[in-house]
């Protein structure tokens, strides 16, 4: 397909998953721009990446620079750290032209409505205790707002949780039934232009302590009287058995349809589901990201899924970059850059 050489640049923030979406503005003919903090951009000129490299003192001053960007016809891609440092109400009101659909951000931000949403999709949750001392079994206690699992902890009955939870007092929290099975994270990507849902990659998050305690044994775990954290730090590949594909992708499927009832252009782009695999081979649906997640890093290359759809090297990142040249070429860009109401 023919389309226009792109007069416009890709911008993010030097961090998370800033590597890939560079490299994929590249691929693609793109110019770029990192936002990155000061002392924290070497990663990006030694890989060199970035055609413009700005540097601020905290990511939060990013809306200090929002002529720069409009100067510049940067498209903003979003990924985890723009969601730390930008509250939804400022990215709102950020002037930069934006990827995706900012309207349905509340729906992942707000756990609750994340929930109404994956249930209006038809997928399975985990069960919520409502309160405390509803919990009777073993429960994980999240809190609100992205935090990569840092301060999750366990609870198998309310003494426990009240004494666990006392410290975070003044947090929001939501308290989950804790699913024993194997976790899977699958990385959708969503083409509004052609409306094909695809399967980019697949990983498992390597997660202390919990990924390491087993290498100790049960003693030495009760002796150190050991707490399980789930803080990030790293992700592995993954692929699943074959036979469980069709139902990931009609999974991927149905959390679209329902995110264009919750909001009319619904989830545009990159998007996650985390899964809790059970023994029975049940998809239990923990969360949703409603972006690129860093997950899909090990995928700079392309994965095997994104292999046999492209034959060619395809990351999440290039992806995204491919979807915005591909409705430049169609003179459609505003239909995947939906900045708010
Ligand atoms: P999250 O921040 O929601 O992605 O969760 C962080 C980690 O906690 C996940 O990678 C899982 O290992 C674990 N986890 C979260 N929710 C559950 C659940 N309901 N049952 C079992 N493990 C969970």
């Amino acid at each position: 397909m023919k389309t226009k050489k792109p007069d416009y640049t890709i911008a993010t923030l030097g961090s998370h998953s800033a590597l890939q979406i560079l490299k994929g503005a590249r691929d693609e003919g793109f110019k770029s721009i990192l936002i990155g903090q000061k002392g924290k951009t070497r990663t990006y000129r030694s890989f060199g990446l970035g055609d413009t490299i700005i540097e601020l003192d905290s990511f939060s001053d990013i809306t200090g620079i929002e002529d720069v960007l409009v100067n510049e016809n940067a498209i903003m891609i979003p990924h985890g750290s723009l969601f730390n440092a930008v509250s939804l109400d400022s990215l709102k009101d950020f002037k930069v032209m934006y990827y995706g659909n900012k309207n349905i951000l509340p729906w992942e931000e707000n756990r609750t409505k994340q929930r109404q949403w994956l249930k209006k999709a038809g997928l399975t949750l985990p069960k919520i205790y409502e309160k405390p001392e509803d919990i009777n079994g073993p429960a994980i206690i999240k809190f609100f707002g992205a935090g990569g699992g840092k301060g999750y902890f366990l609870a198998s009955n309310t003494d426990e949780f009240n004494l666990k939870i006392a410290p975070f007092s003044d947090r929001e929290y939501i308290i989950q039934e804790y699913e024993v099975g194997a976790p899977l994270y699958v990385h959708y990507f969503y083409s509004s232009l052609t409306g094909e849902l695809e399967i980019m990659s697949m990983d498992k998050r390597y997660e202390t302590n919990v990924d390491s305690i087993g290498r100790i044994t049960a003693k030495d775990q009760l002796d150190l009287n050991l707490e399980s954290s789930y803080n990030i730090m790293g992700n592995l590949p993954l692929v699943v058995r074959e036979s469980m594909l069709n139902e990931l992708f009609d999974m991927g499927d149905r959390v679209i349809e329902a995110s264009k009832k919750l909001e009319p252009s619904g989830l545009i782009g990159p998007f996650c589901l985390e899964i809790i695999v059970t023994p029975e081979l049940e998809f239990y649906v923990f969360e949703i990201s409603a972006r690129i997640v860093a997950g899909t890093n090990p995928y700079i290359n392309g994965s095997p899924y994104s292999d046999l759809h492209y034959n060619e090297p395809m990351s999440t990142g290039r992806r995204v970059a491919r979807e915005i040249k591909n409705a430049i070429g169609q003179d459609r860009l505003s239909e995947i850059l939906v900045n708010g109401k």
